[in-house]
């Protein structure tokens, strides 16, 4: 988890964006049915990063055991690499997403977890989160007014998105749920 972390910080250095709340990315509450996306926004590049303890995605945090949780490890990261089934920017924006970036420690070996060897996965944790990063690069970034997160209809355990923005109009924060997946900015 703190190559993941590394990640979420590296892009938004890379976009030129300071972390809304420095604090708040050090450390995120592990609750299940709670994920946490940042997003920033600087110049065409626009970077979404969903932090997600693994039971939202899985219903297990752990490596896979058997065949059937690696079908499951393998169809939730063929998921999570298109960026359509989980975050669409703008269709105005003609925003058009790069490589996808999965950190998940407990699944090193695994198609879940792309750092390279050396990290070991965490011993003993009885927790364990994904992190997946995204970035776009858009034609008309000033026509970015909204993501639509598609997360909620796939994932039922999953019931709130906090959402932290940087972008050129600032900093903010939503609260995304099933009834409301849009994050505005
Ligand atoms: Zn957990």
């Amino acid at each position: 988890m703190h190559a993941g972390k590394w990640i979420s910080a590296s892009i938004l250095v890379a976009l030129g964006t300071q972390p809304v709340a420095p604090e708040a990315l050090a450390h995120q509450a592990h609750v299940h049915g709670l994920a946490t996306i940042q997003v920033a926004v600087a110049g065409d590049k626009l970077a979404i990063t969903l932090n997600t303890p693994l039971d939202n995605l899985l219903g297990f945090e752990s490596a896979p055991a058997n065949a059937s949780q690696r079908r499951a490890v393998d169809a939730m990261v063929a998921r999570l690499r298109r960026s359509e089934t989980v975050a669409v920017p703008s269709a105005g924006a003609g925003c058009v997403a790069g490589p996808v970036r999965l950190n998940a420690p407990v699944l090193a070996g695994t198609s879940g977890h792309d750092t390279p060897s050396g990290n070991a996965p965490p011993a003993n944790e009885e927790h364990a989160n994904m992190e997946a990063a995204y970035v776009f690069t858009c034609a008309r970034p000033e026509a970015l007014r909204e993501i639509e997160v598609r997360l909620f209809g796939e994932l039922p355990r999953l019931k709130r998105i906090d959402v932290q923005i940087a972008g050129p109009r600032g900093q903010a924060s939503q609260r995304l749920t099933t009834k409301n997946r849009l994050v505005r900015l």
